[in-house]
């Protein structure tokens, strides 16, 4: 079952209530959550309960060696992560016999994490996890735990292969919320090209959380690092004192603001939810790190900087608001960037409107794979097993076996190597032997990236933000798969730029699109990352642009791709219309938008554009998954095509900005420095193709 309700819903106490009668039963539970700190939590709120007979324990990375014994022993509440699973729980399943056998209740909390590639690794785990209990004879329940989704029934099916019922209907008692959208106004501060750029969305939270906790209303500002919390929360207490010198407000009004994150202690979050539940705070200035089921709730508004990336998470954050049912207010502050832009000028597209069904694609071969040899090595497989992992499993088997990975016996299929099979997977990853991100003068290792990424996100000059904490990469050292970090507090953001090369290895589906054509199939992708851009952090103005030498890389993945014949174009050409620079924007500009289709991060998928491309003999357009084998992004994008790139047109019209902006068409990770870009052409274009009178806007 599979419950998919708002925050502050009740959702825990609906799993918690049969687990705890399943444990004073004799049986025992494994919970899932996606991240440690959630475990904690849960944790705490468990012992809060005082049942005597419930002994329950986090099982990670941290947990030492004697405790894991215990666990092993006595444990019948185990909190744990899908990396634990995968590392170390289904591969030493024989210690945990007397676990498997009784257990009666697997709860997969704020499931809606596991999308992607991600949430394809985690879906054959749940596979895997079904098999071993089958071994041990038990049949455990499934009982998924989700933000508000669309489908979640269907997700919850792809995700562990079972049939799933949904409970949707949020009863618990809310005022009205009202709502904001909030377009900061262009500068005169000039960005690449001579664009205009607008003022940042974390100046224009400063203001309003000033505004706010001066008139007494409780509030929280989500932002994206830690060190911006801070700098919003240090502005905010400078605002309010000079209301305190200039209009004698009380002197104790700056004190009332704070910033809040993750990496804080449990005794330090809960001394400020504590003050803030009291009224003793007013404003406090977070990362995003609340949004994972940490108690704190009933405010009065929610300052929002920045499109949170889904429908989902932004309800996630609004639903803060509402104190005992009373009515409560949101803004959604948009950050210089198309789909914030589309977004504030289209409110249909938010309100009213289903949530995002969350895309994951657990037969992707490069992700089943893996996991196929991780089961092997755990109990050989059987032809009966192979149903469980899903349609794809046979032919991903015998290319395991002709690549020397399983051996094939008549009785079936074995792994025979001395090596772990679980280090084929790279589950937080996209494949490839993953690069360790490590602090520098501590040793401390902060997470891995993979390669692919890695190159965009950890290059040597990058600043990399860790759970809202900023580093500078001192050095990436591709060949020691090593990424060495310092802490530091740059004046300025970096952007990775690369060049794209694209070949069509097969189109798959196709159907006519206006005068084109619109395809999805496998590509080969090969590109470079060739420098990175500084963008001051305050201001969003252009510093500089620095070379890298990194090697190029080729990805065989999935791509959208629409084309135009020269009968359509010639006219928009002979008008004096750079089809390049149209196509080129109309390229940015969709990347830009594909998240609010597909549920990824516009860093998942990439982009190429070509007036004559060699391989369609036709001006096209690509959008591409930028993880090997694909995530299921390009394949929505061709679902939903239609929708997909009108609202692209529409960002772009909507944009008050003349020849382009980062607002509009600009990219902050185009290789080509925005050269060229045709904002008007890309209008023209885009209308062409959509059938759309181009006087319309
Ligand atoms: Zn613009
Ligand atoms: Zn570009």
């Amino acid at each position: 079952m599979i419950i998919a309700t708002g925050t502050a819903s009740g959702k825990s106490l609906s799993y918690l209530v049969p687990a705890l009668s399943a444990v004073l039963d004799g049986g025992t539970i494994l919970y899932l959550s996606p991240t440690k700190a959630l475990a904690a939590d849960q944790l705490r709120s468990l012992g809060e309960l005082d049942v005597p007979e419930l002994r329950a324990a986090t099982f990670d990375g941290d947990t030492s060696f004697e405790e894991r014994a215990w666990i092993r022993r006595h444990a019948n509440y185990v909190l744990t992560n899908p990396d634990m699973l995968h590392r170390t729980l289904l591969p030493r399943h024989t210690q945990w016999s007397a676990f498997w056998r009784r257990l009666r209740m697997i709860v997969v909390d704020e499931c809606h994490g596991y999308r992607g590639v991600f949430g394809s690794h985690v879906a054959q785990i749940l596979r895997r996890l079904r098999r071993i209990c089958a071994r041990y004879g038990s049949r455990p329940t499934f009982l998924l735990s989700s933000a508000t989704a669309s489908e979640p029934g269907t997700f919850a099916m792809r995700l562990t292969g079972l049939q799933m019922a949904e409970v949707t209907t949020d009863a618990s008692p809310r005022g009205a919320t009202t709502f904001a959208l909030w377009e900061p106004p262009l500068t005169d501060l000039r960005g690449e090209g001579g664009a205009p750029l607008r003022r940042p969305a974390t100046s224009e939270s400063a203001d309003l959380l000033s505004d706010l906790v001066s008139a007494d209303v409780r509030t929280l500002a989500f932002v994206r690092s830690r060190r911006a919390a801070e700098s919003v929360a240090l502005t905010t207490r400078a605002r309010l004192q000079d209301l305190v010198v200039d209009v004698g407000a009380p002197a104790e009004l700056p004190g009332k603001v704070a910033a809040y994150r993750a990496g804080y202690l449990a005794e330090d979050r809960r001394k400020l939810e504590k003050a803030l539940r009291s009224g003793d705070l007013l404003g406090l200035a977070t990362t995003n790190a609340l949004e994972l089921g940490v108690d704190v709730s009933g405010l009065d508004a929610v300052l929002i900087a920045g499109w949170p990336g889904t429908r989902a998470s932004l309800w996630q954050q609004a639903g803060r608001a509402g104190r005992d049912g009373q009515d409560a207010l949101a803004v959604l502050i948009a950050r210089d960037d198309p789909l914030d832009t589309y977004l504030v000028h289209h409110p249909e597209a938010l309100f009213g409107r289903p949530v995002e069904a969350i895309v994951l694609d657990p037969d992707n071969p490069y992700v089943l794979g893996p996991h196929l040899c991780a089961a092997a090595s755990e109990i050989p497989l059987t032809p009966d097993d192979l149903e469980i992992f899903g349609p794809a499993t046979k032919e991903v088997l015998s290319g395991l076996v002709e690549d020397g990975l399983l051996r094939e016996r008549a009785t079936g299929w074995f792994w025979t190597s001395r090596e772990r099979a679980t280090d084929l997977a790279d589950i937080r990853g996209a494949g490839g032997a993953p690069i360790q991100v490590v602090e520098m003068s501590t040793g401390r290792l902060l997470g891995t990236v993979d390669e692919p990424s890695a190159h965009m996100s950890v290059h040597t000059g990058a600043v990399y933000v860790h759970q809202g904490e900023t580093f500078l990469v001192a050095e990436l050292d591709l060949e020691a798969g090593v990424a060495l970090l310092e802490a530091g507090t740059p004046e300025y953001t970096t952007f990775a730029r690369d060049v794209t090369d694209i070949s069509v290895i097969e189109s798959l589906r196709s159907h006519p699109l206006g005068p084109g054509e619109l395809h999805f199939g496998s590509v080969e992708v090969t590109s470079q990352v060739v420098s990175y851009l500084k963008r001051r952090a305050q201001s969003g103005e252009l510093l500089g642009d620095e070379p890298l030498d990194l090697p190029p890389r080729t990805l065989r993945t999935r791509a959208v791709w629409w084309t135009l014949p020269a009968s359509a174009i010639t006219p928009l050409a002979e008008d004096g219309l750079d089809l390049g620079g149209a196509a080129h924007a109309a390229e940015h500009a969709s990347i830009g938008l594909l998240p609010l289709f597909a549920t990824c991060d516009r860093w998942d998928i990439g982009g190429v554009s070509t007036e004559l491309h060699p391989d369609t003999g036709l001006l096209t357009v690509f959008v591409y998954d930028g993880h090997e084998g694909g995530a299921g992004f390009a394949e929505r994008g061709y679902s939903r095509a239609l929708d997909w790139l009108t609202a692209t047109r529409e960002a772009i019209a909507s944009c008050e900005c003349e020849r382009g902006c980062p607002s509009c068409i600009q990219s902050p990770k185009c290789g080509n420095g925005n050269e060229p870009l045709d904002k008007a052409g890309a209008l023209r274009l885009l209308a062409v193709l959509l059938s759309i009178d181009p006087c319309e806007v």
